[in-house]
């Protein structure tokens, strides 16, 4: 991901992404991560330790929750909207975040829109 776009959200969750070093995602997810991380945001003391692009959908994965006695929320609350964003991701495409869908490239499963993929197609023409 683009430096500055990366840098807007490490400054705007700066809890939840204290354990991650960067994220491994294109530009055109910029929204949908800025819409997970504020729901995820919500939960207290919940640390992201990887955010990724694998298999052409959106992958989060985070620290053990904490089980004190002060904890209000449980392992379902967390995956069920870290699920809702891996499914989402599946129709936005990495590069511009228009509709996009899994496409192969060079063996390497992304999510694109037409227009990307054929830009990719071109980059990567004989090799
Ligand atoms: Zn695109």
């Amino acid at each position: 991901m683009n430096i500055e776009l990366e840098q807007k959200l490490f400054a705007k969750y700066p809890e939840l992404l204290k354990n991650l070093v960067y994220i491994e995602s294109d530009d055109g997810w910029f929204n949908l991560l800025d819409k997970a991380f504020q729901e995820l945001n919500q939960f207290d003391g919940l640390r992201l330790v990887q955010v990724k692009s694998k298999f052409a959908a959106l992958r989060i994965y985070y620290l053990p929750i904490a089980m004190e006695a002060n904890n209000t929320y449980t392992y379902e609350d967390v995956d069920n909207i870290v699920g809702k964003y891996e499914q989402m991701s599946k129709t936005a495409c990495e590069a511009c975040g228009r509709p996009g869908k899994g496409v192969s490239c060079g063996g390497w499963l992304m999510t694109l829109c037409t227009d990307d993929f054929e830009i990719w197609q071109q980059r990567h023409a004989g090799e």
